[in-house]
């Protein structure tokens, strides 16, 4: 009799187990596609994965195919608040080549973007190089002259190779310029009225920068906020 008891017991606490089981297994098993975990390397320890899952609530089809290098170290990031676009003034170009310059003629740490875009010539068309500055969430080096050097503390400099004076940026430029923007700003709720060119930045020195044929308009008029 006791035996029977202990057993019917034993028999409940199965049943309790393997129900548990599976609702964890649904739970799983769901064709839901997880959200992938980025862990950054760095201080020799696990690192708070990205907020990917907040984000994919926002907005899920901008977050397909985002190169994890375009994701922060979650352990520095910085609270971005607007986004500056520039040319490089030049026909040819790659991050590393503007990092020497940066260095060599500017004295700089490196180069001063957090985003280099580039045309085809010294790196792919459309290729979004990404910048040791954005990698170390430090203040950037494009855009001098503002009030209490906002631009550069605040402010993601991305810069699309080629001389934008003179010609536009490839239709691959821009596809990679907006894709990165859309991701930024979903990432730090930055709206349209915050992205500018370099010479339209509120404080900025007078520059050209971007260049007359750079299509700002056409660039907002592709972004949804
Ligand atoms: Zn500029």
């Amino acid at each position: 009799m006791k035996d029977k008891r202990k057993y019917l017991k034993f028999s409940k606490g199965m049943l309790l187990y393997c129900g548990c089981v599976l609702v964890l297994c649904g739970c799983v098993n769901n064709n839901e596609p997880m959200p992938e975990i980025v862990y950054s390397p760095g201080l020799g320890r696990e690192l708070a994965p990205p907020k990917m899952a907040e984000l994919e609530q926002i907005d899920e089809n901008s977050y397909t195919n985002i190169p994890r290098a375009w994701l922060p170290p979650s352990n520095v990031e910085k609270k971005w608040t607007a986004i500056i676009i520039h040319h490089s003034a030049t026909e040819k170009g790659n991050a590393e080549i503007f990092d020497r310059w940066h260095r060599e003629n500017n004295h700089w740490e490196g180069v001063g973007y957090d985003f280099v875009i580039g045309n085809g010539t010294d790196s792919g068309d459309g290729q979004v190089e990404v910048t040791f500055r954005w990698r170390r969430q430090i203040t950037g080096a494009h855009c001098g002259g503002t009030s209490g050097n906002w631009a550069n503390e605040d402010g993601i400099g991305i810069c699309l190779v080629g001389d934008f004076s003179s010609k536009t940026p490839t239709e691959r430029q821009m596809q990679s310029l907006v894709k990165l923007i859309r991701f930024l700003q979903q990432q730090y709720g930055i709206p349209k009225s915050r992205i500018y060119g370099h010479r339209t930045t509120p404080g900025a020195r007078v520059t050209e920068c971007p260049g007359d044929k750079f299509p700002m308009s056409r660039l907002k008029s592709m972004l949804s906020y």
